[in-house]
């Protein structure tokens, strides 16, 4: 029987990866994201594949409508396999010009919605006695960088959240692990580089080579598709006894 995964923020970016990847695999898909066109690039990729799925756009802002996600993709395909907690978003301030409206959007976008569909998909997975979950963290959940408060904080919490569901997980055949990616070139961070450019007083170029890419030994973005397999493999049978990492996709910035 085809397994099912869901993946929030998947119309786009990292999350789009992931599912282009899962959909080669033959898995039911769960699709979310806010681009507008989300339903029809779900729908394209569906028919690539010749995969069943759902598009669902529930804002991560709002735990009701993760949680009526859930319900509707425990609903249409039984259960879920894996959850891929992927959709975030990123601002970049000095911390006394910081908005506090960013700060809480931030936390609750990159970390309360992990924990809420978490919680949902839990009682699902516990009966199945097998689920995966995976949190698309960062390099920033792992080291800081300036003007990046909230984000840091945020993806160092879902680490430490990724810790202890793998810990409260493992007598139930759930395990939990993070991706902490180094830089990846999606739409996330051309928005980024024009706000480090202000916050830099930089241009484009020096924003990439001195800004981003400075931070990694590998002077390169890290593919999509390197963090797409990682995901896959994390969610395959052979990780079964992988659980509670946060795996460091950085082209060594993180070993330094
Ligand atoms: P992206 O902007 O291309 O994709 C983000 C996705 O999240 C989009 O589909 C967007 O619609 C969705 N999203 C944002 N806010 C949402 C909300 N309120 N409700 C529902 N969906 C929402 O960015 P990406 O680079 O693909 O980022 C994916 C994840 O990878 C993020 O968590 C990001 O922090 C993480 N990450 C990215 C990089 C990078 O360099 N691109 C590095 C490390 C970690």
């Amino acid at each position: 029987m085809a397994k099912t995964i869901l993946i929030t923020g998947s119309t786009s970016g990292i999350g789009m990866g992931i599912a282009r990847c899962f959909a080669k695999e033959g898995y039911q898909i769960i699709f979310n994201g806010l681009e507008p066109n989300g339903a029809e690039l779900a729908q394209q990729i569906a028919d690539e594949f010749g995969i069943r799925h759902i598009f669902n756009p529930a804002n991560m802002l709002d735990p009701d409508a993760l949680k009526a996600m859930v319900a509707e993709a425990i609903q249409t395909f039984g259960n879920i396999d894996v959850l891929v907690n992927n959709a975030g978003i990123q601002f970049v301030s000095p911390v006394e010009d910081f908005p506090e409206q960013k700060w809480n959007d931030i936390i609750s976008i990159n970390l309360t919605a992990a924990f809420i569909l978490t919680k949902a998909v839990w009682p699902s997975m516990k009966n199945q006695n097998r689920g995966r979950i995976i949190n698309i963290a960062s390099a920033h959940g792992l080291v800081a960088s300036e003007f990046k408060s909230a984000y840091v904080a945020a993806k160092h919490g879902l680490v430490g959240f990724t810790k202890t569901i793998a810990l409260e997980g493992a007598p139930f055949g759930i395990t939990a692990n993070a991706i902490c990616p180094g830089y990846v070139h999606t739409p996330i961070i051309d928005k980024q580089i024009a706000d480090q450019m202000k916050a830099h007083q930089m241009t484009a170029d020096e924003v990439v080579q001195k800004v981003m890419l400075d931070k990694q030994a590998i002077k390169s973005f890290i593919s999509i598709d390197t963090i797409a397999q990682s995901v896959l493999f994390l969610a395959s049978e052979t990780a079964n006894t992988i659980t509670g990492i946060a795996l460091p996709l950085d082209g060594g910035w993180t070993a330094q």
